[in-house]
């Protein structure tokens, strides 16, 4: 039987058309495309700036960098996250700090980030993990009672909302993610909005060498010498990548509820089943649907997947818990037992395909394999 894929991106005719386009015009790097796509993406979030950048690894890192976050400073965030969440804290100098997770969502409980608080903590990042919004009014009224900056990971969600409040709304920055199996994606990419102006100034220094000018700037105007101000990195988005994101983005709330009906089909089906489980989905909540997740027993977890696999169907696991890695666990003698929800979550989960090209006999096929493993395990 033919594979259900894991993954399948919604590139289409019209995004090969307008990279071709790009591919015919002077700019290849930042330029007329990315300065559009900026603008396009701050107003579909009701936000006032986008910075375009090569990830949402480089452009967390600006962010932090620009926010002057180094040596001596702690940062909290979730250790149920991709590995970039925390390894951009410590290339900054400063120390990540883990709290737990609450166990129906898989979101940084922000009760246990109240009691990570101490004189060094700078800032948060929470991780609005699989595409369902963390409680930000919570998160930013701890900020504000301990003066800290709050940086979203919202490499799940462009388009969630909870308590109608949007990414970016309530922290000093989002930082999105376009890599390969995003929910729009320019194979790699990235983007940081936000709504303070001095914060946009410094991230498009940041973004090219600290130079005060920037190639658009430099080739459109009369030469004046720039500067160099900042020690700056290299991650600027170029007008390659911009040019495949703007035509995905019209098309993003579509593709969500799409993807929003396959994951109900999957929780229809399969939620009855003797020890399996789903996150919740909670009120208020706008879910992007980024990643639909099982929960099953940890120790059938692995031998699920395997049977998947030979079911040909595409899986793929939503994290591991990051403290239990061997460089965290080895570097800062963090060990089982630190967090344990976030444990249990990352031992019991797996992921499954969702994305809008998944045709009704696929999802159909992945509900059959799956309770067909589970017939024979559980
Ligand atoms: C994908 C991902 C990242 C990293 O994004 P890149 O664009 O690959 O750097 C960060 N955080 C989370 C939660 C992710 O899923």
């Amino acid at each position: 039987m033919s594979k259900v894929e894991f993954y399948k991106h919604n590139l289409t005719d019209e995004e090969r058309d307008s990279v071709l386009q790009t591919l015919s015009s002077v700019f290849l790097t930042t330029g007329p495309k990315t300065k559009e796509f900026e603008e396009t993406f701050a107003e579909y979030l009701d936000m006032k700036y986008c910075v375009g950048t090569t990830s949402w690894t480089m452009g967390a890192f600006i962010t932090l960098k620009a926010m002057g976050i180094g040596p001596g400073d702690e940062v909290i965030t979730t250790p149920l996250t991709f590995i970039a969440t925390p390894n951009i804290v410590l290339h900054c100098g400063a120390k990540p700090v883990f709290v737990d997770v609450d166990p129906k969502t898989g979101n940084i409980d922000p009760e246990e980030i109240k009691k990570a608080i101490t004189p060094k903590t700078k800032a948060i990042i929470p991780v609005h993990l699989y595409g369902q919004m963390c409680d930000m009014e919570a998160i930013s009224k701890i900020a504000k009672d301990n003066n800290l900056k709050v940086i979203e990971d919202c490499a799940h969600c462009i388009e969630g909302s909870y308590k109608g409040i949007k990414p970016g709304q309530l922290s000093d920055a989002a930082v999105f993610s376009f890599y390969a199996t995003k929910n729009i994606t320019s194979g790699e990419g990235g983007a940081i909005v936000t709504n303070d102006e001095d914060l946009q100034s410094e991230l498009i220094k940041y973004r090219l060498h600290g130079m005060s000018k920037s190639a658009a700037d430099r080739y459109s105007k009369k030469y004046n010498h720039w500067d160099m101000e900042v020690l700056g990195f290299k991650c600027n988005m170029t007008d390659i990548q911009a040019s495949m994101l703007l035509g995905q983005l019209d098309k993003i709330d579509e593709f969500r509820k799409s993807k929003e009906s396959i994951d109900n089909t999957y929780r229809d089906r399969l939620s009855s089943l003797k020890d399996v489980s789903f996150p919740a989905v909670l009120e208020d909540t706008v879910h992007a649907r980024h990643i639909s997740t099982i929960w099953v027993k940890p120790d059938l977890r692995d031998t699920f997947i395997s049977k998947l696999q030979d079911h040909n169907i595409g899986v793929a696991v939503n994290f591991r818990a990051v403290h239990l890695l061997k460089y965290y666990s080895e570097n800062f003698g963090y060990k089982r037992g630190d967090f344990p929800n976030a444990e249990l979550i990352g031992d019991s989960t797996l992921t499954i395909p969702l994305y809008p090209k998944l045709t009704e006999e696929e999802v159909n096929r992945v509900c059959e394999s799956f309770r067909s493993v589970h017939e024979e395990l559980c």
